[in-house]
């Protein structure tokens, strides 16, 4: 009854590299979707203007989109949608409201229906029955060897595209093929995110053949979950290769084997401790794969020639990415979580949808 006045604000992470934060408007409700801080630490979006909201929804628990909750109370502490697993990793007291990770409810009386996203534990895409169908991806990845991915199949005619890669399209094989070279040498860390790429990489490794695989206790956490309280993201096709790493994988002691540490970037945690200690040590060799914010140890380690980067895919190629609009019938796409200097690209391979980075959009 209020088609004509449904429109999705961008509020942060459309146009440069920034927080997740989106708000719908549809039936005189408010809607966000995602509240995240960074990648720099300290990046919030400006929320001063918006007033009090009828629902938070989460797309996944990555900092990046979630990581703004103490914005919360300027919003009028509206109750959070988020599935069971990433309602875990959230602040206790918040007033939580359950979504489902594969399948269709309601938020506010709108229908929702949402998709395991490849990505991340627990984290999901949203379908809105909005207009003629609205689809916010969150972080997706079609190629994951570890989390589960359901494409969307509801026609949505606007798509809100995580193009974190821009028109990047490298496959993850190839991101093993220049991995691998380091699993045939001596002592090797790998900052990476534990609840994200990590457990995906020290996956590959034990493939690979490597059994001295080593990990600090964010990692170790992160296995047993995923054997045990998190098996709904994990596709299952990994179920005994994971419950063999999770049962193989010892603690880091010194420079030896393949480690795996958190965070990704040596801001905090396990990692950070261990790059002050090799910095300026010819082992281990130190591999970060993931994005680097500047002014981080991963930016410094990588410019001054002491780590090297090579990218494991968390996120869609440009392929994967169109592909999905295409499924899903988009007219008009909002390429999401990438700078805008790649926008005549991304023009170009969404066509003939429409792209914008310009909000606020009519949904
Ligand atoms: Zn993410």
């Amino acid at each position: 009854m209020n088609a004509g006045l449904d429109t999705l604000r961008l509020i942060s992470g459309v146009g440069r590299k920034g927080p997740a934060c989106f708000v719908v408007e549809t039936g005189g409700k408010r809607l966000m979707l995602d509240l995240g801080e960074g990648p720099p630490p300290g990046l919030l979006p400006n929320v001063e203007n918006l007033g009090p909201l009828d629902a938070l929804v989460l797309s996944h628990g990555h900092k990046d989109h979630v990581g703004g909750l103490s914005l919360l109370a300027k919003l009028g502490n509206p109750p959070v949608y988020a599935t069971d697993i990433v309602a875990r990793g959230l602040p206790k007291g918040l007033p939580v409201r359950p979504l489902p990770i594969s399948g269709t409810s309601e938020v506010l009386g709108i229908e929702v229906t949402t998709g395991r996203n490849g990505h991340a534990p627990g984290g999901v895409w949203l379908h809105f029955a909005i207009g003629d169908g609205f689809l916010y991806t969150g972080d997706f990845s079609t190629e994951s060897i570890l989390y589960a991915y359901e494409p969307p199949t509801k026609a949505a005619a606007i798509a809100l595209v995580d193009c974190s890669y821009a028109d990047y399209d490298r496959t993850i094989g190839e991101c093993w093929s220049a991995l691998e070279p380091f699993a045939e040498r001596g002592p090797l860390l790998l900052p990476v995110p534990a609840n994200g790429r990590g457990p995906e990489i020290a996956l590959e490794f034990l493939r690979y053949g490597r059994t001295d695989i080593c990990v600090d206790d964010a990692m170790n956490r992160a296995l047993r979950q995923l054997c045990t309280t998190d098996t709904a993201s994990v596709r299952a096709d990994v179920d005994d290769d994971l419950k063999a790493l999770a049962v193989t994988a010892k603690p880091i002691d010194g420079a030896q084997g393949i480690m795996l540490a958190a965070s990704a970037d040596g801001t905090s945690g396990a990692s950070k401790a261990l790059l002050e200690r090799w910095e300026h040590a010819s082992e281990p060799a130190i591999v970060f794969t993931g994005y680097r914010a500047p002014d981080t140890p991963a930016d410094r380690l990588i410019k001054n020639g002491r780590a090297h980067f090579v990218r494991w895919n968390v996120h869609p190629r440009l392929a994967d990415a169109v592909a999905l609009a295409r499924d899903v019938k988009a007219k008009t796409v909002i390429p999401a979580f990438c700078d805008r200097s790649h926008f005549d690209a991304l023009a170009h391979a969404f066509a003939p949808a429409q792209v914008t980075m310009d909000g606020p959009v009519k949904l």
